[in-house]
């Protein structure tokens, strides 16, 4: 179990908040509006009412004790970059932001914080990805256009040999299927695909766009 302190709990800072309690971590959250504190504190293990601009307060609250810190602040640039401030003058190593436009994410990046997160950018990405590629379920990216996907078998699939249908989109790999919720990770030569069954591969985004095409829809 980790501790964690969330400064601003707006949208993104509150359900990162309710996530890190859900896996069983320690929370604090700070926000100087009562509303947003009153919501969260009987969700999180202790939340207060404060301003994240007061170094002096970020101290009593034993801010620099947590494993890392999420600053979540939203329209107030000049109060997140002071916070990240005394958060690096209190020795806390690992600082996550919320940056809110490029100036931002620029100064950010010159104070060396562990992650700048543009929770809009990032998530309009995904939405644009998902309708363009709707056969794939889950992807990560591995950089370098390397990705991992996840796709779901359809019934023009069904009974296809697997190791021979990755072998003609080469070097793709399949890494494994999950069948019935079970994971199969060796797939042997002789293995027949049957729909439903979700396939994780690996490879290039060239590679996997030509192969995500047999998964499409009929
Ligand atoms: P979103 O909801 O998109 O995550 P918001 O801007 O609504 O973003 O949320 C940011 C939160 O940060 C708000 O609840 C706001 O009260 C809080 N906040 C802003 N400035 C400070 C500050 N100096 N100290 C503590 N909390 C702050």
């Amino acid at each position: 179990m980790a501790q964690f302190a969330i400064i601003g709990l707006g949208s993104f800072g509150g359900s990162t908040a309710r996530e890190l309690m859900r896996l069983k971590h320690e929370v604090i959250g700070i926000d100087r509006e009562a509303k947003h504190v009153n919501r969260m504190a009987s969700v999180i293990t202790f939340a207060a009412i404060a301003d994240a601009t007061d170094e002096q307060v970020l101290k009593e609250l034993n801010i620099q004790n947590c494993d890392a810190v999420v600053v979540a602040i939203g329209e107030d640039i000049e109060a997140s970059i002071l916070c990240v401030v005394h958060l690096k003058n209190l020795g806390v190593k690992q600082i996550l932001v919320k940056a809110k436009t490029d100036a931002h994410h620029m100064i950010l990046s010159h104070l060396q914080v562990t992650r700048i997160i543009h929770p809009e950018e990032q998530m309009g990405i995904r939405v644009a990805q998902a309708l363009n590629y709707p056969m794939v379920d889950q992807y990560m990216s591995l950089g370098d256009q390397h990705f991992i996907v996840s796709v779901e078998v359809k019934s023009q699939l069904h009974q296809v040999n697997a190791a021979q249908l990755i072998a003609a989109y080469a070097p793709v790999r399949l890494l494994m299927i999950k069948r019935q919720g079970k994971i199969i990770k060796d797939v042997d030569a002789g293995l027949m695909l049957m729909q439903n069954d979700i396939m994780v591969l690996e490879g290039h985004i060239n590679e996997l766009n030509r192969l995500a095409r047999k998964f499409e829809n009929d």
